[in-house]
């Protein structure tokens, strides 16, 4: 088994002080970030504080750093049918450039322009490491479902009495609307004729 390096908790900073800036060279290593609070589309979302074990690897290449990440995910959502909770892990994979920042001839950082009309985000290495967490927050929200099911044919929830069907079987809900209207006059009190 491999040891996770610990990342520090709510960051996703990984620092390439084991990498040297020649392009070839790779450094790879087991990672563990923390989830962080209110990252959530619709009724699913990550649930914060988890662990999130990671799987590193870094390439130098001319103009910056390429980084492959995998990486687990626990999640936690209400059933859009049933509106029960549930919990699973997910895992996903990204592949990111990180470019290196321009310096002038002192060795001062240029700032980098982005260019408006480019919607693609660059990302960039910054005080020698990266910050991965609009990478990884990227990728998690493309992945989380707008109608997360407790289970693919989760039957939901039935329309009169609110109940699970799947844990009640039912039979009332199989009468026909139009009879329980009938039985609902039936069962009515006479009209008052003082009324
Ligand atoms: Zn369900
Ligand atoms: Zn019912």
């Amino acid at each position: 088994m491999s040891t996770y390096s610990p990342v520090e908790p709510g960051s996703f900073h990984v620092s390439l002080t084991h990498l040297q800036r020649r392009p070839g060279n790779m450094w790879e290593s087991p990672l563990e970030f923390v989830a962080p609070a209110e990252l959530e589309v619709g009724m699913a979302r990550l649930v914060p504080g988890s662990k999130m074990p990671a799987d590193i690897r870094i390439e130098s290449v001319l103009d910056g750093v390429l980084v492959n990440l995998d990486f687990e995910y626990e999640v936690e959502a209400e059933c859009a049918r049933c509106l029960e909770s549930f919990m699973w892990t997910d895992e996903a994979h990204v592949t990111e450039l990180f470019l290196y920042e321009e310096t002038d001839s002192r060795g001062r950082v240029i700032p980098a322009v982005q260019d408006e009309s480019d919607e693609s985000t660059v990302f960039y290495v910054h005080d020698d490491s990266l910050d991965l967490l609009e990478v990884v927050r990227d990728a998690i929200v493309l992945d989380l479902p707008l109608s997360p099911l407790c289970q693919p044919d989760c039957l939901g929830i039935c329309q009169q009495c609110g109940e699970k069907l799947e844990d009640a079987p039912h039979d009332h809900e199989i009468r026909d609307q139009r009879w329980a209207a009938l039985e609902g006059l039936l069962d009515s009190p006479e009209p008052d004729p003082a009324g």
